[in-house]
């Protein structure tokens, strides 16, 4: 199999866009790594690129000025075709490369190696590039190291893929999760838009697991989380807090437009039905608060919330309850 998945584009781009790893920050691991290549073997350009619908995107790079470029003038458009390494000793002798501003720029890229980067169920996401200023042959030595570099490159992005999501349920995790609200406090300082979170449990889930079993308290969890993933919007997020405490992260949403999500999520939980029970009912209790500057932290902000939630417990369950608001709305 040397032609891999890119017949279909869509999942590809689906595939690199649960990586979550377009447009961040530097990583360590990625930094290294196009260092190492560019010393082993002796280029005086190396990146870890990934392929987007329309461009291209360095998340590290030594020797290369723009941290992107348009995808149609990008050699590793070539290279993520394959699962084979794209090797090019003369950019300008091959006819598909020839004419590209890369090429034709001073100082131009003459030479060219790329592994594509290829996840488990076969996206080429991207590729690791060693690039030179000159024409220059690659020794299968140095195709060997760069490929087992790309391996690494791989490696790391499932780890940091565990690391942001809760194993169970596939909601983001909760050390992700804290790092988003302080994106979003930052946000809201600076552009001054509302941004609500909401905290929910399910209620009495201790008696799901001693009625019904371990296995089907799990089964519910993922009910409730992709329940919630079928109806957020575009930049919402679900992050499970630990146990059955999950938090919704509501952009761009007011008091009253977070309430009402709140209590559609509330709705929604309750119509959850697993197969095979079909008496089985769920709910969960849903405490909301929209940022205030007062808050600064994620924590207060968290804290804020989940003292409505203590309040929607405490008023009789399957409720939410919201600063300011008396009133609850189960
Ligand atoms: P309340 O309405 O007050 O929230 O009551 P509760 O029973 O939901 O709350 P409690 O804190 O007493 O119990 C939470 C239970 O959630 C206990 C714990 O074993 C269970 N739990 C936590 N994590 C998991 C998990 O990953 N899977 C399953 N099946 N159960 C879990
Ligand atoms: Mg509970
Ligand atoms: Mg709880």
């Amino acid at each position: 199999m040397t032609e891999i998945l890119l017949r279909d584009e869509a999942s590809r781009l689906a595939a690199l866009a649960e990586y979550e790893i377009m447009d961040t920050a530097s990583e360590k691991p990625f930094e290294r790594i196009v260092q190492l290549v560019r010393t082993l073997l002796g280029v005086p350009m190396a990146t870890v690129t990934f392929i987007d619908k329309d461009r291209q995107w360095f998340k590290a790079r030594r020797g290369v000025e723009h941290s992107e470029t348009e995808r149609k003038v990008a050699v590793c458009d070539h290279t993520i075709r394959s699962i084979q390494p794209l090797v090019v000793p003369d950019l300008r002798a091959d006819p598909r490369f020839r004419e590209l501003p890369a090429v034709t720029d001073s100082p131009p890229i003459q030479s060219y190696l790329g592994i594509p980067l290829v996840t488990e169920e076969g996206f080429a996401l991207g590729a690791l590039c060693a690039m030179d200023h000159q024409p220059r042959e690659f020794d299968p030595e140095q195709i060997a190291l760069l490929r087992e570099f790309a391996g690494l490159v791989i490696d790391w992005l499932e780890m940091r893929r565990i690391a942001q999501t809760d194993f169970l349920t596939g909601a983001m995790a909760r050390r992700s999760f804290l790092k988003e609200l302080n994106k979003e406090i930052a946000r809201h300082v600076r552009h001054r838009r509302p941004v609500a979170l909401a905290v929910f449990d399910v209620d009495h889930f201790k008696s799901v697991n001693d009625a019904y079993g371990h296995g089907v308290g799990d089964e519910v969890l993922k009910a409730v989380v992709s329940t919630c993933e079928k109806s957020l919007r575009s930049g919402d997020i679900v992050a499970r807090l630990g146990g059955e405490e999950f938090a919704l992260l509501l952009p761009e949403s007011d008091a009253s437009e977070a309430f009402a999500a709140a209590e559609r999520f509330r709705t929604e939980i309750e119509a959850i039905r697993l197969p095979g029970l079909p008496d089985f009912r769920i709910t969960a209790s849903f405490g909301v608060a929209t940022f205030i500057d007062d808050y600064g932290y994620p924590d207060q902000w968290i804290a804020a919330a989940d003292g409505e939630l203590y309040r929607a417990k405490h008023s009789g369950r399957n409720r939410t309850c919201m600063i300011g608001q008396a009133e609850d709305g189960g």
